[in-house]
């Protein structure tokens, strides 16, 4: 199988690349600009295989992309090039637009011009699949799921970023047959996300005695799920999910975000002592604006068509989240004495 990875840098992106070369074995064209949220150092375990080629490029730029499939000559694409962090959608989002939107357009273009050209053999094996959230669905009401069938509600200009890209691969299924598939995922954790998220940014800021900032009330609820779940759910939908269909993926771990933060916290107490309970530390901060309540995937379609099914249960997932940042200072540390500013959350500055 040759694949083309877009956003294979980031988080979700490099752990599906290690999961495709390292247990796979396919070819991997791995297509990232190189943002501030990408990490080469995620690469370091595939960086030398000979069936993973890394390709600089912004999937904005269509003669690049026209240029990657003739090389490459995939059988698939895997989606998942984006700008990410809500909080910076509501800072700036013209980034946001152009990635997301603008380029998911060139990327089906080219995707398109590649596979009409195909023989019709190669037409119908070929895949795109597109990488997105559960966030463009908006917010539920308490004990409510989405489903594949929920109406999109998109409300932080990240999710509505999400949303019109979605609409697009969906469009160029019908419109030009195009065999496009998308999936709607939940949060992701787990090793090698940026330390601007959730769960990495309470680890760390744990660890180091420092306030441990909670949006609001801290009763928002997010469906979490450990990125090695999603990656294995990814590989099961572009090689058995049906074209013009759209798959929700979650871990049925609808959990409170106050309730994440203090499981860190004991994780983090019985890992690494301290004289001091890390829970001590919480704080409230103002809610973000728009900050959706509720997030609950109901996974009943991807878990009975395609057998698929969570399997790190979220106390577990965490114990080892926790015990990965312990043991890989090397990679966040830069990342964490530098990088990242301009979030909302002024505690995310280094002091
Ligand atoms: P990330 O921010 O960690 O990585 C995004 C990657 O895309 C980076 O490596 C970046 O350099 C690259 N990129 C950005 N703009 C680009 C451009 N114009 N051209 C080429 N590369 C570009 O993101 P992530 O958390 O790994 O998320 C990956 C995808 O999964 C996104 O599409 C996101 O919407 C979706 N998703 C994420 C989550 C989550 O919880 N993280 C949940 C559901 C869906």
């Amino acid at each position: 199988m040759k694949i083309i990875i877009t956003g294979g840098a980031g988080f979700i992106g490099s752990a599906l690349v290690r999961h495709l070369v390292r247990d796979r074995n396919w070819h991997v064209a791995n297509v990232d600009k190189l943002t501030y949220a990408a990490n080469v150092e995620s690469l370091k375990s595939v960086s030398r295989e000979p069936s993973h080629r890394f390709f600089p490029a912004d999937i904005c730029d269509a003669a690049a992309m026209d240029a990657i499939f003739s090389d490459v000559e995939p059988d698939a694409v895997i989606h998942l090039a984006a700008e990410t962090h809500v909080d910076r959608s509501i800072n700036g989002s013209a980034e946001f637009i152009k990635t997301n939107v603008v380029g998911t357009h060139v990327l089906l273009e080219a995707a398109r011009r590649y596979w009409s050209n195909l023989d019709d053999a190669a037409r119908n094996r070929f895949r795109f699949l597109h990488v997105s959230t559960d966030e463009v669905f908006g917010t539920l009401p308490p004990g409510n799921f989405f489903t594949e069938s929920t109406a999109y509600d998109p409300r932080s200009p990240y999710s509505a970023s999400k949303a019109a890209s979605d609409h697009l691969a969906n469009a160029w299924y019908s419109t030009y047959g195009l065999p496009t598939i998308t999936t709607n995922c939940s949060n992701n954790y787990g090793p090698y996300q940026f330390p601007e998220k959730l769960i990495p940014l309470i680890i760390l800021n744990a660890l180091e005695g420092k306030p441990l900032p909670i949006y609001g009330d801290g009763r928002q609820v997010r469906d979490w799920l450990y990125v090695d779940d999603h990656v294995k759910a990814l590989t099961r939908v572009v090689e058995h999910g049906r074209v013009g269909e759209t798959y929700n993926i979650g871990g049925r771990a609808p959990i409170e975000n106050v309730t994440v933060v203090r499981h860190i916290c004991e994780a983090l107490d019985a890992l690494c002592p301290s004289p001091r309970p890390r829970r001590d530390l919480i704080v409230h901060v103002e809610d973000r604006p728009g900050h959706d309540r509720r997030y609950a995937i109901d996974p009943t379609k991807i878990e009975s068509e395609l057998g698929w099914r969570a399997e790190q249960s979220f106390a577990a997932g965490i114990t080892t989240t926790v015990q990965w940042y312990l043991d890989n200072e090397w990679w966040w540390r830069p990342l964490r004495d530098g990088v990242y500013s301009g979030s909302r959350l002024g505690l995310l500055t280094p002091e």
